[in-house]
């Protein structure tokens, strides 16, 4: 049978610890805490670098490892692209609407952009030719 790892319900990461209390294990990623029966248990695949989605395992964790790359995207990334988009005038400083709107399309693209070529790079590997 294949080994089994679990992850954070709540953003999919895979750094959990023991803590005291009546939650006794919480993740190092966000602010989830909670007991074991509440984690996501997933088969480890073959070679964990490849985002296959041959195997139900295999998507379930490509959907997490998604997820929690958008959250940190909107967490560590939205203030830089905002400055980014203030200082090249894309947007007056008053309109934090229409900021708003453009910081979260930049994430988006971001992240679209990342799993687009994590996708282009794992078909590299598979087929044996890795281009740089
Ligand atoms: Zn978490």
């Amino acid at each position: 049978m294949e080994g089994m790892t679990t992850i954070c319900p709540q953003c999919g990461s895979g750094k959990l610890s023991p803590c005291q209390g009546s939650k006794p294990v919480k993740c190092d990623e966000c602010e989830w805490t909670g007991t074991d029966r509440q984690l996501i248990k997933v088969p480890i695949p073959k070679n964990p670098n490849s985002l296959e989605i041959d195997q139900d395992g295999a998507l379930e964790i490509a959907k997490h490892i998604s997820k929690q790359y958008m959250l940190l995207l909107y967490k560590d990334a939205s203030q830089v692209l905002g400055r980014c988009i203030l200082q090249a005038g894309l947007v007056g400083k008053q309109d934090s609407k229409n900021l708003g709107r453009m910081i979260k399309a930049a994430c988006v693209g971001a992240h679209q952009s990342t799993l687009l070529e994590a996708e282009s790079i794992s078909r590299e590997y598979d087929t044996g030719r890795l281009l740089s």
